[in-house]
């Protein structure tokens, strides 16, 4: 048999998936550049290394279920006039996932909430944190759900296991009794070990409104706002400030 063939077949038995692929490169650079017999090993095992953290990354990010990518690095700081550029660093440094915090981004529609919210989970990806993302409607829909739907179960578990949950929309729809006491017992349960970011339109006088009921309302923000830091950002949509338009002309006016 090619012994590069050979070569290769051992390599994916010892899942050495990246020298497997790369072997011919591999032998090629190290002839080329007549690098030593110990620099060899090392580009082959750095070179797994860094295969196997991009593969458990994706994964990581795959598992999270964003519903689209967003980026810190995308985050203009200029047009967001309410969180300064200290907090920006200490939002981004994450250490606030080991302390367990929990994040409170509240503001009117368009402002960046959900952007800083999937933008921090990105990064937690990127450091090695399990991340889940969930509407707070899909979350109801699983909680109720979980008994006796497998992939809502699926989906909790995933949810109790992570270290940063990410609740996009809180307060948009109104929630039940039964809901607001599912809610309650999950963020009851996540306090010890999740940090929760979530993201509304509601100030914290208005929970009792959709949650229906002044007991729940205040007990699930005790929990949530124990360890909790809450961001309120204000000023206009970053989506009608920065209306694309299609047509080249400047696009439909309201003029007939
Ligand atoms: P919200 O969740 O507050 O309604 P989003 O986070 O969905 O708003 O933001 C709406 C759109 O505007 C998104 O495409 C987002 O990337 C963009 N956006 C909002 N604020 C900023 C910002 N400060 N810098 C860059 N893009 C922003
Ligand atoms: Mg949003």
């Amino acid at each position: 048999m090619d012994r590069l063939k050979e070569l290769r077949e051992q390599a994916a038995m010892l899942s050495l998936y990246n020298t497997r692929d790369k072997l011919e490169e591999l032998i090629h650079q190290a002839e080329q550049e007549e690098i030593s017999y110990t620099s060899f090993i090392e580009n082959i095992f750095s070179g797994e290394i860094k295969h196997r953290h991009d593969k458990a990354l994706v994964k990581r990010i795959k598992e999270a279920g964003f519903p689209y990518p967003k980026y810190l690095k995308d985050f203009d700081l200029t047009f967001c006039k309410s969180i300064s550029t200290k907090q920006f660093r200490q939002l981004s440094e994450l250490t606030w996932i080991d302390g367990i915090y929990n994040l409170i981004f509240s503001g009117p529609p368009g402002v960046g909430k959900t952007h800083l919210a999937i933008g921090l989970g990105y990064k937690a990806c990127e450091e090695g944190y399990k991340v889940s993302y969930t509407t707070m409607q899909s979350l109801v829909q699983c909680l109720r759900t979980e008994e006796i739907d497998r992939r809502s179960r699926a989906k909790m578990n995933r949810i109790r296991k992570s270290n940063l949950l990410l609740i996009d929309e809180v307060g948009y729809l109104p929630v039940n009794q039964t809901e607001g006491n599912l809610f309650f017992q999950l963020i009851s349960e996540l306090q010890e070990q999740t940090s929760i970011i979530i993201t509304t339109n509601k100030g914290f006088e208005e929970w009792t409104e959709f949650l229906g009921d002044p007991a729940l309302a205040t007990a699930i923000l005790d929990r949530l706002s124990y360890r909790c830091d809450r961001i309120k950002i204000s000023g206009k949509s970053y989506r009608l400030e920065n209306r694309k338009s299609f047509l080249s002309e400047g696009g439909i006016t309201d003029e007939v």
